[in-house]
């Protein structure tokens, strides 16, 4: 299908054409070398398709710009983190009025009071909890989960992500069936086997054996997976999720950070989800960090004479400058007035259109690929139905495809996230914006086609949408 000497040469070709036009940025990246471990801030930057990342001069909505006088149209929307647009007025307003009032005390402000009734009405779960991450929230939950249920393991899907958890770097070995750690996993502080069980998403008689043993304290999910393509839940999945759980006594903690694109209360609201403890971050608060988790009112119960004991302060969920004046302050502007019923009524026709427009392509040149969406999320990738689970997807994955398509977007002045091809809608995105991307995606599927670096076969396509 993909002939990889001829995709190379196109490649080759976009990197000189992103060099030529990055030189500010490129010279960055060499003077960062000097201070910074491999030239970036974070180590996963210098994966960027360019070989060196872009640097930021500034963005406002759906666009920014570079240091090179470059402007993008971004779908990448740092990864979920600006999901509201770049510097939302009124959060960015909030924001201002807070830093001249002071910004950390290690005590509440009103706005701690706001933020946790408008996360109950939200999300269902009467009592909340703040973190600095995402990360950090699911940490804290899955630790939480263990003390309550004095099991060892957490159950996570193949191919899951949930921050940098270290329980959740975790595969399934596809020769032995076996756990491993995930591949890229760096000094794995235990041996994820010990701490992990690892079931494919959609498999429900492997979820009953998993948990049967009664050793498993939680169940960490995504309601559908996203870090692996978009991965939505068979019909009555959830429901057989929830029974088992319940059945075997093992909590169940739902990861809502990148499927707060579903809408205002996430996909638990959109679907009635019923979990035990409940994750979030990124984008509530309009890019600066953040996070909740929320707890049913049984765990609540359950977790009273923690909270009130005298080491509290030692048990392992902290985090100094978390629940702060600044971020509480930027939580309530953005959940108040930005993460409305507006933003999705806005974005999620728009992400329609972006995955209609990517289906017509596929469509047109009959490829291989799927694409598939959630909310004001889309994502194409190379098979061609969605897949069901995380070995399906990762098996699928190519990666010269997959660079070549970011770079071609870049060069053309779109960004799409990085490592998977998702697209993300602001609600300062237009519409000629989502056409111009089909436009950019059609002429990079020429391009693939008529160099030969591509050829597709024969059936029919399909997507799969929310
Ligand atoms: N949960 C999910 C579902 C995520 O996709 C991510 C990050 N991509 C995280 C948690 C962790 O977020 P953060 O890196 O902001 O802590």
């Amino acid at each position: 299908m993909v002939d990889r000497v001829a995709i190379q040469r196109l490649m080759d070709e976009e990197k000189n054409e992103f060099e030529r036009k990055h030189q500010r940025s490129k010279a960055l990246f060499e003077e960062a070398k000097s201070c910074l471990l491999g030239g970036v801030p974070m180590s996963w930057m210098v994966k960027w398709a360019g070989g060196f990342p872009i640097f930021v001069k500034g963005g406002k909505g759906a666009t920014f710009t570079d240091v090179d006088g470059n402007n993008y149209l971004d779908l990448c929307l740092g990864d979920t983190g600006s999901m509201t647009g770049h510097a939302p007025e009124i959060t960015v307003a909030a924001i201002k009025t807070q830093v001249e009032k002071g910004l950390t005390f290690m005590l509440p402000t009103e706005d701690a009071v706001w933020v946790g009734k408008e996360l109950q009405r939200r999300f269902g779960l009467p009592f909340w909890q703040m973190a600095m991450t995402a990360t950090d929230a699911n940490r804290f939950a899955l630790r939480l989960c263990r003390y309550l249920t004095k099991r060892p393991y957490v159950l996570v899907f193949n191919w899951c992500y949930h921050g940098t958890v270290d329980e959740t770097f975790a595969t399934i070995n596809d020769a032995t069936g076996r756990v491993n750690a995930r591949p890229g996993n760096v000094g794995p502080q235990v041996d994820p086997a010990n701490t992990t069980k690892v079931i494919e998403f959609n498999d429900i008689p492997a979820l009953e054996a998993a948990l049967s043993t009664l050793d498993v304290a939680c169940v960490l999910a995504e309601p559908a997976m996203t870090n692996i393509g978009i991965i939505h839940p068979d019909p009555g999945y959830h429901e057989a999720l929830r029974r088992l759980t319940r059945k075997y006594g093992t909590l169940l903690i739902i990861d809502e950070t990148h499927t707060i694109c579903a809408g205002p209360g996430g996909f638990t609201k959109a679907f009635q989800l019923e979990p035990d403890l409940l994750t979030i971050g990124k984008p509530i608060a309009g890019g600066i960090p953040a996070a909740v988790y929320g707890l049913s009112q049984e765990v609540a119960t359950r977790l009273q004479s923690l909270i009130t004991s005298d080491s509290i302060d030692t048990s392992g969920i902290g985090g100094t400058l978390t629940a702060n004046a600044l971020t509480l302050a930027s939580m309530r502007a953005t959940l108040e007035n930005v993460l409305v019923d507006s933003f999705y009524d806005k974005t999620i026709p728009l992400a329609t259109r972006w995955t209609q427009g990517v289906q017509s392509v596929i469509d047109e040149f009959n490829l291989p690929w799927n694409v598939t969406q959630l909310g004001n999320r889309g994502e194409y990738w190379f098979r061609r139905e969605p897949a069901r689970n995380g070995l399906q997807a990762v098996t699928a994955y190519d990666s010269d495809l997959d660079r070549y398509m970011h770079l071609f977007a870049l060069n053309r002045g779109i960004l799409l996230t990085p490592f998977h091809l998702m697209a993300l809608v602001a609600p300062d995105t237009t519409l000629d914006q989502i056409d111009y991307h089909t436009q950019v995606f059609r002429d990079a599927v020429l391009k693939l086609l008529s160099s030969k670096a591509l050829r597709p076969s024969s059936p029919s396509s399909s997507s799969s949408r929310l």
